[in-house]
């Protein structure tokens, strides 16, 4: 059978319903393109919406070309919450610092938050960058609007500071 085709009964009748397939860049199996989540904008990489799966694929970003022109900072931050590998807001990040790979601050946090943050990754011997993004862009990505966000995996980090 050419394409990809699945079987189902719908109503007593039996029909081919296409369901389109779209491959996970992490795994590599193949899936109903619903259950995949797009990495980026423009023509898909696809990623299953799975911890593991997703941490594979933003690794994979930092050293595939292709990958990277889709992906930026913001989305791919996205990416990172769905694996439940951030921590965001001040307070939060604070009281779970020792866990932090590194933290991460928009360029628009105040002053007084910068300070702080600054010493405290100090303090805990943490990596702190600034990111070229607002508050505003990390709420249309994260639902909440926070300048400070703690990552929790090394390895995410590293790929999301690599240019
Ligand atoms: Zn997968």
């Amino acid at each position: 059978m050419k394409g990809d085709g699945q079987l189902t009964v719908d109503s007593g009748q039996l029909t081919v319903k296409h369901i389109p397939q779209r491959m996970c860049i992490a795994c590599r199996e193949r899936g109903n393109k619903d259950s995949l989540i797009r990495m980026g904008e423009g023509r898909g990489a696809y990623v299953h919406d799975d911890p593991g799966c997703i941490i594979i694929a933003i690794k994979k970003r930092g050293f595939d070309r292709a990958l990277r022109g889709k992906m930026n900072i913001l989305n791919t931050l996205g990416l990172c919450k769905r694996a439940g590998k951030l921590v965001v807001g001040f307070d939060a990040v604070i009281a779970d610092i020792t866990k932090s790979a590194g933290v991460m601050i928009t360029s628009d946090l105040s002053e007084k938050s910068k300070k702080e943050m600054t010493f405290h990754c100090e303090k805990h011997n943490k990596k702190l960058i600034e990111i070229p993004h607002t508050m505003a862009e990390i709420e249309s990505v994260l639902n909440k609007k926070t300048g400070i966000i703690s990552i929790l995996d090394e390895g995410l980090f590293k790929s999301l500071t690599k240019s």
